[in-house]
């Protein structure tokens, strides 16, 4: 689907680096205001696309657009794009205060102060601006330097994997706080994972990598509910293959008497069940298939080894995929 007006567009884009190709023809746009992720496995090629939309590098073809125009080999500074690097890049020796006010003043701009101090209290940050940092928490480095891109209010926001340095603990909750913060500042936000439970909590829209190549484009439920091929629904969770059918675990209901309705139905053996806390996983076995996993809320069953169950689900929970 086209945009109405994306603040970035990639079109055909390639990035070849001697004899290995990066990325492969990736086409895209990213409409205003959205959260949209990047996001595949290790090697896929997300960062070398974040690094040619902030002008750190270029195509080896194809063109990217920033506004309607194309930025051909303009460099970072005459971008309105700004990046937060994976490491934060917090310059060690100055203050939070220094740190948040280096690229208002670089571009020898007015308010510095009251600027930072506005940006920094949207942040939660305040209090922290005389302070070096050697002398703050993880999750206060990535608001500082959410902060100094933001200060410099761009047109698009690139994240390279922005909760990887968090403890796990940390990490949900700054995924929450990271999504309402953008949608209150209204800036698009482009986001690199390789967590597709991150991609899926927080984008508008998910655009799935492999090898390169971009797999699928959609909103969190279209590529989770609907994906395309079957990288696509495995990458983005547990499949059971049912014959020629993809069955989530989650969409999987067991029960003893044999259903009645539009369902499909699957006769097994309990083989196993496992409490994991806020849900149970049954694995099941049925005639002429490999074993079949259910996600069970704690209040199904109980069932135990060796019952005789009817796996059953929807026709609509079966993926269809094209490739
Ligand atoms: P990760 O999640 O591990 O950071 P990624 O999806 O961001 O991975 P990229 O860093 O974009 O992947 O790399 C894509 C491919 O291009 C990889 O095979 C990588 O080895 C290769 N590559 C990236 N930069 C260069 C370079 N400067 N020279 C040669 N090969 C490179």
């Amino acid at each position: 689907m086209q945009c109405m007006n994306p603040v970035l567009e990639l079109r055909e884009v390639s990035r070849h680096f001697s004899g290995v190709v990066a990325v492969d023809r990736v086409s895209l746009e990213v409409e205003a205001g959205a959260l949209f992720a990047l996001l595949g496995p290790s090697g896929c090629g997300k960062t070398t696309i974040l690094r040619m939309v902030a002008g750190l590098d270029h195509p080896s073809s194809g063109a990217i657009f920033l506004n309607g125009k194309e930025a051909g080999a303009r460099p970072p500074y005459e971008r309105n794009v700004s990046t937060v690097f994976q490491s934060y890049a917090l310059f060690p020796h100055m203050t939070v205060r220094e740190n948040i006010a280096y690229g208002l003043e670089r571009r020898g701009a007015g308010d510095v102060t009251s600027r930072v101090d506005a940006t920094a209290a949207m942040l939660g940050i305040g209090g922290l601006l005389g302070r070096r940092p050697a002398q703050i928490s993880g999750g206060e480095k990535q608001r500082v330097a959410l902060a100094r891109s933001l200060v410099l209010e761009p047109g698009l926001l690139l994240l390279d994997e922005p909760l990887s340095a968090l403890d796990p603990n940390l990490r949900a909750q700054v995924r929450l706080e990271l999504k309402a913060l953008q949608r209150r500042v209204g800036i698009a936000f482009v986001m690199v994972t390789h967590d597709k439970e991150e991609a899926l909590a927080m984008a508008d829209k998910v655009a799935l990598m492999n090898r390169g190549r971009l797999e699928q484009v959609g909103s969190p439920a279209d590529v989770y509910l609907r994906p395309a091929t079957r990288f696509a629904a495995s990458f983005l969770g547990a499949v059971n293959w049912i014959g020629d059918a993809g069955v989530r675990p989650e969409a999987i209901r067991v029960s003893v008497s044999r259903p009645g309705g539009d369902v499909l139905v699957r006769e097994a053996v309990v083989r196993e069940t496992m409490f994991l806390g806020d849900r149970v996983q049954l694995t099941a076995e049925a005639a002429g298939q490999a074993s079949i996993t259910a996600q069970l809320s704690r209040l199904d069953g109980p069932f135990a080894p060796g019952d005789a169950v009817h796996l059953w689900w929807l026709p609509a929970d079966e993926l269809r995929l094209s490739a």
